[in-house]
């Protein structure tokens, strides 16, 4: 497998988020931000039920998702220019036995000390590059050290600094709800292992590379793939190729924006909600279905509206409106332009005339992008400032926890994939790479 090289790019004199949302709670700054607690650590909410204050904080939470020990007090305290420091100074020590990877959606404090920064596939291959690292520090959520632990050597530790940083919409579709859909479908298609005259199985499973380790692994025990935002589209078609429909999930918006886009009519994407039988559908639909959503999205990209690309547009003639496309269908349909956070930073990074760009994806990354270009005006389509819940998770002080942690010799926060689950996980991994358009 090719590691894919990142750029780091300058760093933007003040691309921080946090810094906005401490100037809007003090009144010291403009803006509106979604709720005021994102100003305090977040270990003052993480032991609370719900994901916190940000985008996701209106999900539910499963029973039994890792949550994170209290921080020592020397971290919780400390300021900003010491984290740093300390952050700094742990690296320097550890030297190639650490490599620190920063999710495009991370908070500029932790950006700030990355070796790499990318999505979630590109740092997780990133790893790739440093086989003699020890360890590799993934500045993301769950599933993204679950998959970097798939593509590390056995003895590389995988750390996830805060162990509640883990996403809503992988949580959208659990290993049960989905063998249990399984089982329905095989009620509806009959054996789901055996191809028809036509060499095609009933369903192929798909899944979005933000779902955990456990439902790769099923996808790859039944003859699945796993897809990125980058290659959707080529996934679908190795997946048409080979089975009469796909189950899709977890993120509904980004099968049916792909679909759509490969003329799959909406009437053949029926949705499927775990908590109803048949998924709520009935099997007329499903025999005629291509594409079979699950009913789970990205409570980030489902905040941006028409409204918001419509008051764009008013304001700011000859705005050029990108859109992520984990945003709903309405949404990237009204938008000039959709694509990966990669895609995002791509087509900014393209435009050689001052532009005006209206981003609709993560407010960490538009803000990011906004410092980076002072050429162009970028701006993110919505106005209320709210990030992340679950990536915001991974402040500067759990960072500086870890990799201390890593200088006296301790491993915390690994993040391990059982190898039954391995090995299936990454032949879905492993099809994915090989699928070409
Ligand atoms: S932005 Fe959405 S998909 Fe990404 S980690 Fe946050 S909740 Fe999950």
């Amino acid at each position: 497998m090719t590691a894919t090289h990142i750029t780091l790019q300058p760093r933007p004199r003040d691309a921080s988020v946090d810094h906005s949302i401490q100037a809007i709670v003090t009144g010291t700054g403009p803006g509106e931000t979604c709720n005021t607690d994102l100003a305090a650590g977040p270990w003052d909410f993480d032991a609370r039920p719900g994901y916190g204050p940000g985008s996701s904080m209106g999900d539910v939470i499963p029973t039994g998702a890792p949550r994170q020990g209290e921080l020592p007090v020397e971290y919780r305290e400390a300021s900003e220019a010491e984290l740093a420091e300390r952050v700094r100074a742990a690296k320097a020590t550890l030297g190639d036995r650490v490599v620190v990877l920063g999710h495009f959606y991370q908070r500029e404090e932790v950006v700030l000390h990355a070796d790499y920064v990318g999505d979630s596939f590109q740092l997780a291959n990133a790893a790739l590059e440093h086989p003699d690292a020890e360890a590799i520090v993934f500045c993301g959520v769950h599933f993204m050290a679950e998959t970097a632990d798939l593509l590390s050597r056995p003895e590389q530790a995988v750390i996830l600094p805060n162990l509640a940083a883990g996403c809503s919409m992988a949580d959208m579709a659990s290993i049960d709800e989905v063998e249990e859909c399984w089982e329905q479908l095989a009620e509806v298609y009959g054996d789901l292992d055996t191809p028809d005259a036509d060499g095609l199985v009933p369903v192929i499973p798909v899944t979005y590379m933000n779902s955990s380790a456990a439902i790769k692994g099923f996808v790859g025990r039944h003859g699945g793939i796993v897809c990125t935002s980058s290659n959707a589209r080529t996934v679908l078609e190795w997946a048409f190729a080979r089975g009469r429909r796909v189950l899709f999930f977890p993120d509904q918006h980004l099968g049916r924006n792909t679909a759509k886009a490969m003329g799959v009519p909406l009437e053949q994407m029926p949705m499927w909600n775990p908590r109803k039988s048949l998924g709520g559908s009935n099997e007329e639909t499903l025999a005629d279905a291509r594409v079979i959503l699950w009913h789970g999205f990205c409570s980030v990209h489902r905040r941006f509206t028409v409204d918001q690309i419509d008051k764009a547009r008013a304001e700011h003639p000859g705005v050029r409106v990108i859109v992520h496309p984990e945003c709903p269908m309405d949404v990237v349909d009204a938008a000039d332009d959709a694509g990966s956070t990669d895609y995002i930073r791509k087509a900014i990074a393209a435009a050689t005339e001052p532009t005006t760009f209206a981003i609709g994806t993560e407010i960490n990354l538009v803000q990011r992008l906004a410092a980076e270009h002072p050429q162009h005006q970028i701006f993110c389509l919505d106005p209320v400032v709210c990030p992340c819940s679950t990536m915001y998770r991974i402040h500067p002080g759990y960072l500086a926890w870890v990799l201390e942690a890593l200088v006296a010799g301790d491993v915390l926060n690994r993040i391990t994939v059982p190898d039954d689950v391995a090995g299936p996980a990454r032949l879905a991994l492993e099809r994915m790479l090989a699928a070409k358009p």
